[in-house]
């Protein structure tokens, strides 16, 4: 028998080893938190499984440690304290079963091996025993220490039930895949195949939970590419599938757009930790479906699949229930620029070109970099290079431009407000024409960033527009 005593070293533990002992119960720490003590990943979140009453383990553990409020829920018959910044929930043994339509199973109290036999993986089962007769010993029917060891997502009992009780189950199982690195067994991707359609029954919250922590791994293209396999990405995220596949006329072929876009996330998430950064690069190339085009000339192209796929952003978050606050405009703002600098070579990238950058991207302008960088994939190695000697130069000259300049953060000197009250006219068509006209002329260089300047031009601009100031 295995023991991991010698990994329950922090006070906590001998606090529950003591409960345990005066009240004379059978407790245990288990799932998510024996696996990861075990992998030596950082862990916050401790669950406590008794055979009995939680709730009434959780009110005598805060009382040895003198912890504040115990939170519980009688409904479902957990109770939860705060220690020392970790979370310590407190559930009762439990044996579930399921009925068809719904990924709610029925519950009633249960052994310990009830309880480790309603878990999703072998890996998620493991029980360490809080008893002092042998505290630490490690308690695991399906044998999930070896999974652990060798990588192994694999379900405690028959895959394809478990993933039909559950079907979030096959979210988490490529979550773990790709968190981990870990392979999913063989029967159960099999299962997962032919149980996809069942993730109809979970809620988008929480498929969209699971998908932010595939997008959140290290390396995402693995969950993704595990989404697509087992056909589960073609039911959650349809658009994205509409990238894969290469087409060819006249000899021409196209890349395939979806294995760049996860090339693309993954060179993202090798420079950044920010989710919608990442999100940035899961859509950047969304519209090209939706703008493909061939010609003899050119060839493939997908004009305008920037703008379009930026105003695809918002129906996809929605669908998907992800914020429709600032993080979705940013993701929008990224589609749409990200083009921007690439496209500017060395006759192109005058100075009021990259004032015009600046300004259109502000605060964003480094992650727009980022992504930028990050799109350069091209097995094409001539085009590598001038890409990216256009990728350095544009960022030279950022650097240049807004040492001098400043426009990241640039307002232009005159206001709607001071527009509408210098020619006494109420909000409409003529004072946006005002704004970017004036706007246009400092980026451009032909007036300079100076209110004086600025109010002149712009009562030249509104006497063409037929508009006279206030005297
Ligand atoms: P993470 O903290 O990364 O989300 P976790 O495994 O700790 O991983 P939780 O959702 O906190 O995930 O779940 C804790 C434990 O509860 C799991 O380890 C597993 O044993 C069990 N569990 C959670 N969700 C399910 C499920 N859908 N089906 C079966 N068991 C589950």
């Amino acid at each position: 028998m295995k023991n991991y005593k010698a990994h329950l070293t922090h006070p906590i533990f001998s606090t529950l080893r003591k409960v345990v002992e005066e009240q004379n119960l059978e407790a245990y720490v288990i799932g998510g938190f024996v696996r990861d003590l075990i992998l030596n990943r950082d862990v916050k979140d401790i669950d406590v499984v008794v055979v009995g009453d939680g709730i009434e383990m959780a009110h005598a553990v805060a009382k040895k440690a003198s912890l504040g409020k115990v939170k519980f829920f009688k409904n479902f018959g957990t109770a939860m304290v705060r220690y020392d910044g970790y979370e310590i929930e407190f559930v009762g043994a439990r044996k579930e079963s399921y009925s068809r339509d719904s990924r709610k199973p029925i519950v009633e109290s249960g052994t310990l091996q009830d309880d480790q036999l309603r878990r999703d993986f072998t890996i998620n089962a493991l029980a360490l025993s809080l008893m002092p007769a042998n505290f630490g010993e490690l308690i695991d029917p399906f044998n999930g220490i070896e999974d652990l060891d060798s990588g192994l997502i694999r379900t405690p009992t028959n895959p394809e039930t478990t993933y039909s009780d559950d079907p979030l189950r096959m979210m988490r199982a490529i979550r773990f895949a790709t968190q981990l690195n870990f392979t999913i067994d063989k029967d159960s991707l099999r299962a997962i195949r032919k149980m996809k359609d069942r993730i109809n029954i979970v809620s988008q919250e929480r498929v969209t939970t699971e998908l932010n922590k595939i997008v959140a791994a290290p390396k995402p293209s693995v969950g993704f590419k595990l989404l697509f396999d087992t056909g589960l990405l073609q039911i959650i995220f349809p658009e994205l599938c509409l990238l894969h596949g290469v087409e060819e006329k006249n000899g021409v072929r196209h890349k395939d757009n979806f294995y760049h876009t996860l090339k693309v996330l993954d060179n993202v998430a090798s420079m950044s930790e920010n989710l919608w950064l990442r999100w940035a690069a899961i859509l950047h190339d969304i519209a090209k479906p939706a703008t493909k085009r061939f010609n003899d000339k050119a060839g493939w192209t997908f004009h305008g699949h920037e703008d379009k796929g930026a105003r695809m952003v918002p129906k996809i978050f929605k669908r998907l229930k992800l914020p429709l606050d600032a993080k979705m405009k940013f993701v929008q703002k990224l589609v749409a620029l990200h083009l921007r600098p690439i496209a500017l070579t060395k006759e192109e990238a005058t100075d009021s070109a990259i004032r015009r950058l600046l300004f259109d991207a502000g605060e964003d302008i480094d992650d727009l970099m980022t992504l930028c960088k990050c799109d350069i994939t091209s097995k094409n190695e001539a085009k590598v290079k001038r890409f990216l000697s256009n990728y350095e130069m544009v960022k030279e000259k950022l650097v240049e431009v807004e040492e001098k300049d400043r426009i990241r953060n640039w307002q232009p000197p005159i206001s709607g407000e001071e527009i509408m009250k210098t020619f006494g006219i109420k909000p409409c068509k003529e004072v946006g024409v005002l704004k970017s006209r004036i706007k246009d002329a400092i980026l451009d260089g032909h007036i300079s960033n100076d209110h004086n300047e600025a109010f002149t031009l712009m009562v030249e601009i509104g006497k063409e527009l037929g508009l006279t100031p206030n005297s």
